[in-house]
């Protein structure tokens, strides 16, 4: 079997376009949609995610300002920060980027972020009511995942799905996102035994730990659908994801990296802005 690869950028696309029509609508109606990063980190993948998404946003006919307050800033600090555009009126998004300076906690800084701005859905307030089913911005790569397996048709309710990762911002939100579809959902982690045997359980496999190569063809069962969350860099400077390359003789179908669940997640978080913005009047 040879996979076919389940591409993110068609999708990624449509919703770019259709969140730049509604931007444009705000616009000509004085109000331009806007997105806020604080970020606080000299991490070099970080520095080039955040620069996609202000690439994406301008491209799309929303504002988004980039707050990096450097390395060295003091838990405090980012948290003031957040707190002061939390009470801008001018910014409908704002979202807190990792890794965080030493010291912090993404849950206690981004507990500053306001709900209805929130919309990477960092604030445990999110994470809260999106486990408890009710309305509240998802973090976008969670729903990246979701969306990419509904764009390519792939059914959900009542299959066997494995999530490997179970951090805040992808294992857990996935794992929360495919139970609302009736999803049978096992989530694992650094301390799960035997993972291939659990994982070959899985006919849908969502693999978000950040370790390049960790999902070989060994961790499938024949015809999965294998959803790759991991951005590893690699020493060209390109990415590599978590899913090894022998996995695509196994597997049924495969999302790329790069070019699957990245580009969507930049579009998610254009949308949910231009929704904030929408819903800010
Ligand atoms: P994280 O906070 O480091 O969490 C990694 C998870 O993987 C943890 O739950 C950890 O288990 C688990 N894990 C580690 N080693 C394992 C092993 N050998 N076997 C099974 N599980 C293992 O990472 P994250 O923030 O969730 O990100 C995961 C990946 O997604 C990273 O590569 C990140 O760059 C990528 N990512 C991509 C996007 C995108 O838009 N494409 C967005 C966000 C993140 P424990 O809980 O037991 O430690």
């Amino acid at each position: 079997m040879t996979a076919v690869l389940l591409g993110g950028r068609e999708l990624a696309a449509a919703i770019r376009t259709e969140a730049g029509n509604r931007a444009a609508e705000l616009t000509a109606a004085g109000c331009t949609p806007q997105l806020a990063v604080v970020t606080a980190t000299a991490d070099e993948s970080s520095a080039w995610y955040v620069r996609s998404i202000a690439n994406a946003a301008e491209k799309t006919g929303l504002r988004c300002e980039v707050h990096d307050l450097g390395p060295e800033a003091e838990p405090a600090a980012v948290r003031e920060r957040l707190e002061q555009l939390s009470a801008d009126h001018t910014v409908h998004g704002l979202m807190l980027q990792t890794p965080l300076p030493p010291g912090a906690t993404l849950e206690e800084l981004a507990s500053a972020i306001a709900f209805e701005k929130d919309v990477d859905g960092a604030n445990p307030l999110s994470l809260g009511r999106l486990a408890a089913g009710m309305p509240a911005f998802a973090p976008a790569t969670a729903e990246a995942v979701v969306a990419l397996l509904d764009f390519h048709k792939v059914p959900l309710s009542g299959r066997r799905a494995v999530v490997v990762g179970r951090s805040t911002v992808v294992g857990k939100p996935v794992a929360h996102l495919l139970l609302d579809r009736d999803a049978t959902v096992t989530v694992c982690h650094s301390r799960t035994a035997d993972l291939a045997a659990v994982t070959r359980t899985g006919e849908v496999l969502i693999a978000a730990v950040g370790r390049a190569g960790l999902i070989t063809a060994a961790h499938l069962t024949p015809g999965a659908v294998v959803v790759d969350v991991g951005t590893n860099p690699t020493p060209d400077g390109g990415l590599t994801g978590d899913v090894a390359a022998d996995a695509a003789a196994v597997a049924g179908a495969l999302t790329p990296v790069p070019g699957g669940v990245g580009p969507v997640t930049t579009a998610l978080l254009l949308r949910h802005t231009v929704l904030a913005a929408d819903r800010a009047g």
